[in-house]
């Protein structure tokens, strides 16, 4: 019999819902189950909704001052920290992540609720320039209740990135994990009430997409929607939100390309493109997954990627020195499979990888090898869709109009990265580059205080930074007539 968890609602462990099938936590390393999850449904989404309305409406923490909640926000911190080994096993656990990952992620995570305490703190209202004789004034209020929706590739720095910011506006905020790493959320939201945030502002509810992220999604209390996932479901939750003529801040998918111009430094710019993709198996929505190499040096490029993917160590998450673990789920190691062998039935060439590691004991978990795919141009399938896994496609450029023309032709347009020594062009394609982020001659270097978020497919809205808590806010216009 496996341990079994519950929900979290109205600061109490709350049973899941009659009738929905518990969630299965499966490792992806090894095939093991490692526990349940109660699941959530349509009636307990409106039980937290109600709970977290009333939290959110309290004096308590209504009226709370803002250094009393940035104290708050520094104690989830340092519990987080405190808790570190326990919070990134949960993850390394559920999504297969190496330890070294998730480890870094707790300190992320735990950093983000102190950046967030410090912009509670420190960020105050405006006066506004008066046209008359009035004193004219902007102020920020909560929305009340909002709702945080996540992927699994990293739970704890996402789940961060929703919560901290949307606390230290003062609303309340429902959490809907991904079914796939539901743990974190809830061990996070154990820990916020140890930190003495009060009960029903932080709820978390796992379950599905369907049962409960669209419920959360519709219902009439939730008045905003912070979501990190694949474009589809962003694409359905904005039509959902347009309904109720709510917010909404979405975080979706890429297919970013990462570019190596011919007077680069070359061994560091081969060095960052295979981090760029490999790293976390390729499961990063930035991943840099499209790479452009001028002809000039695309053999020796190329060359130098293939010996890193062959040499990259892949093994059990918790391994010491283990580079790459496993894909987060099965259904997932066979999709990115079904997608590799369907652009190598279309011409491409396998230059690494392209199947799994057969000996034990990888072959029992939801491997896949690190994969470098040559042979095609920017119009093809593989080049077009998001993988979220460890592929990278390899497409030559001459001209630096022909690359900027490549690398906008895509539907997505999260992040970039140039590789050049020439600083005039490195801003001249920085600039013109569609493109949330732009790393020159450094990749997937990422910071809380720098805004964060997509053009075109990749979302709507822009998280981290001082503007990441103002996302969670709408202003208010005050006047005091004065004659
Ligand atoms: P997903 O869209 O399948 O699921 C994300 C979350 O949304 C899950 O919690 C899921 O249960 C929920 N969900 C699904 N359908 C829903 C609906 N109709 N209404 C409400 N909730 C719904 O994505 P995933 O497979 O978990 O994650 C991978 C995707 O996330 C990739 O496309 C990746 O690029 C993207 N991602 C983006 C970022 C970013 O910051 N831009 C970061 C990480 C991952």
């Amino acid at each position: 019999m496996h341990e079994r968890k519950r929900l979290l609602i109205g600061g109490d462990e709350a049973r899941g819902e009659p009738g929905e099938p518990p969630l299965v936590s499966v490792n992806p390393a090894t095939g093991e189950v490692n526990h349940e999850v109660e699941a959530a449904g349509s009636a307990t989404v409106d039980a937290a909704a109600h709970d977290a309305d009333r939290a959110a409406r309290q004096p308590s923490w209504r009226d709370m001052l803002p250094m009393q909640r940035a104290r708050i926000l520094f104690g989830i911190a340092d519990r987080m920290e405190g808790q570190g080994d326990t919070l990134a096993r949960l993850q390394m656990l559920e999504n297969g992540k190496v330890w070294s990952e998730c480890a870094k992620q707790v300190k992320s995570a735990a950093a983000t609720f102190r950046y967030y305490g410090a912009v509670c703190e420190t960020t105050g209202s405006e006066i506004t320039p008066a046209r008359g004789d009035y004193l004219s004034m902007s102020v920020y209020e909560p929305y009340g209740v909002v709702a945080a929706i996540t992927p699994w590739n990293s739970p704890l720095t996402m789940e961060a990135q929703k919560i901290a910011p949307a606390l230290a506006a003062g609303n309340a905020v429902v959490l809907k994990p991904s079914e796939v790493t539901p743990s974190t959320g809830l061990a996070v939201g154990r820990i916020a009430l140890e930190a003495g945030l009060p009960p029903g502002i932080l709820n978390v509810l796992p379950g599905t997409g369907q049962a409960v992220g669209a419920a959360l999604v519709a219902h009439s209390l939730v008045r905003m929607v912070s979501f990190t996932g694949g474009t589809e479901s962003g694409r359905r939750i904005a039509v959902a939100a347009a309904n109720k003529l709510m917010p909404v801040a979405l975080e979706l998918g890429g297919k970013s390309p990462h570019i190596v111009f011919a007077d680069a430094d070359i061994d560091a710019a081969v060095a960052a493109v295979a981090d760029g993709i490999f790293e976390g198996s390729g499961q990063s929505c930035v991943a840099g997954s499209r790479l452009f190499v001028q002809r000039a040096v695309h053999d020796r490029v190329v060359a130098g990627l293939v010996e890193r993917a062959r040499a990259l160590k892949l093994d059990l998450p918790d391994v010491p020195g283990a580079q790459m673990g496993p894909l987060a789920t099965f259904a997932h190691r066979d999709k990115v499979e079904g997608m590799v062998e369907a652009a190598r039935a279309a011409g491409a060439r396998i230059l690494a990888g392209g199947g799994r590691p057969e000996a034990a004991p990888l072959a029992r978990g939801a491997y896949y090898l690190p994969t470098v795919i040559g042979g095609i141009d920017n119009s093809a399938g593989i080049a077009r869709q998001e993988i979220f896994g460890p592929v990278l496609c390899v497409i030559p450029f001459d001209t630096e109009d022909d690359l900027v023309a490549q690398a906008n032709d895509s539907a997505f347009g999260l992040a970039a990265g140039i590789w050049t020594s020439d600083y005039k062009r490195a801003w001249r394609v920085a600039r013109a580059l569609q493109a949330g982020t732009v790393w020159i001659n450094t990749y997937k270097q990422l910071s809380v205080a720098t805004p964060f978020g997509g053009f075109k497919d990749s979302g709507i809205g822009r998280e981290k930074g001082v503007a990441g808590m103002r996302l969670y806010q709408q202003p208010k216009g005050i006047y005091f007539g004065m004659d």
